[in-house]
Parts: structure tokens; sequence; C-alpha cells
């Protein structure tokens, strides 16, 4: 399989030495629930074959790997603590790397393609302000910072209760009336998108793929309980800086 299936990159203006992506779930070596490209070692996969997987992946040998955990703390790489949602880098020997199966992953860069980060949004970060803890690691003004937001579920896809649906009443245009009675439908990436934009970043570029809809494109948290799985898989949003 040609390494153009197993990711998907951003269309955005990064400058030319930025690498940015994020993986599919085509065309790796996981099997059963986890089918396919696994980078998750968290989920019950063989670790083997999370490791094989891995290694298909672009710039694979510069990946630092976080244990995520819903949290707001950011580490600049290189780092010897991993515990963290979001990751920036100023050096080519460490790409940023955020594991998600319907969170938000972000990936960030300055105009000039001298800083980089990665952000793993989940409705606890967003609420938490991961997103603003990340800008801030930033020597670069928020605008002339690039923000792309990756696959993640769509609003139509994600049905919340009423009290996940207040902790974000802040973002009405985020929040629908959901079918079902006291449910909500919740719009985690235009929250980001909205807190990016809040921050100053005013090009923010939206993915607008869901990991719920595009079933055979990725791994859905949400899909894997709604089919009585205990698990899913994860893909990686990667971003790094290359030698100029
Ligand atoms: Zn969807």
């Amino acid at each position: 399989m040609s390494e153009s299936s197993l990711v998907i990159t951003p269309q955005w203006n990064s400058p030319k030495h930025i690498v940015a992506y994020t993986s599919t779930r085509q065309g790796g070596v996981s099997t059963g629930d986890l089918d396919g490209l696994n980078v998750g070692a968290h989920v019950g996969d063989d670790l083997l074959l999370v490791k094989a997987n891995r290694a298909l992946l672009p710039y694979h040998e510069k990946l630092s790997w976080l244990e995520q955990v819903h949290s707001n703390k950011v580490v600049v790489l290189p780092s010897a603590d991993t515990t963290a949602d979001a990751a920036y880098s100023s050096s080519s020997a460490c790409f940023c790397a955020v594991m998600t199966a319907d969170c938000v992953p972000i990936l960030l860069c300055d105009n000039e393609g001298k800083e980089v980060a990665a952000v793993h949004g989940g409705w606890k970060g967003l609420e938490s302000g991961v997103i603003a803890n990340t800008i801030s690691q930033f020597n670069a003004a928020p605008s002339s910072i690039m923000a792309w937001i990756g696959p993640a579920i769509c609003q139509r896809c994600y049905e919340v209760d009423q009290h996940l649906a207040e902790v974000f009443v802040a973002y009405p245009d985020a929040l629908l009336k959901s079918s079902s009675t006291g449910k909500f439908l919740l719009d985690l990436p235009a929250i980001a998108k909205a807190q990016l934009v809040a921050l100053g970043l005013t090009d923010v570029v939206s993915s607008n793929l869901c990991t719920y809809c595009e079933q055979e494109q990725f791994y859905s948290h949400r899909l894997a309980t709604h089919r009585g799985k205990r698990a899913t898989g994860r893909i990686v949003s990667v971003i790094g800086i290359t030698e100029r």
C-alpha cells in the first residue's frame, strides 16, 4: 500500500519544510475490532502489531508519543515527562504527535515554520484550556500561527446529555437540541475553532472530516461503543520541522 493512503495531509499554507499528517486506519496489520493501522498502545492491541503499525508512518523515528490523560498540560519536546495532552517543538529532531478516536486533533505552526505543536482536544481538554496553554508556548504572535483541525466526531454524531451541554453554554453556535428528549448535539471541532479564533489566530482550517461518519477511514470511540465493543483503535496526528 502506498504511503499516501496511510495518511491524509492538511490543506493549508504551511512552509514547505513542515511535515503534517493524520494517519488513517487503512493499511495496518491490526486485526478484529481494531482492524487496520491502530497506533494506540493502550487499547488492548498486540503491542508488536502497534509497533509495526507505527513503523509504517512517515518520519516515525522522530515521533514523540504521549500518555494522554484528558488534561490541559503541554510538554516542550524533547521531554522526559510524556504525560500530557499537547506537545510543542522547535526542534527538527522531535515531531509532535497526538492520538485520537473522536476527540479533536489540532496541528499548529507559525508562519515561518520555526515552531510547531499538536493538541489532543477532548471535551475535558477544551474546557480546561489545553489550546490556550499550547498557544502560550509559542514565541510567535497568535496572529502568526496557523491551525488545522483534523478528523473528529461531527456535531450530528455527537449526542450528549444536558450536563455536558451546560459545560459549553458559552458556545451557543456549537450546541443543537437533539431529537432525543433532554439531549444535545455538541460540535467539538467548532468549539476548538472558536477558541483558536478567540486567542487571536486568523488562519484556522477545518478538515470537516468525521471519525464516526467515515468508518472505513478512521477509528471512532463512539461508534465502537454503539456497537458494543470494548475498545477501538487510534489514529495519530503529527507535525514536525524538517531541515531546511
Ligand atoms: Zn459524523
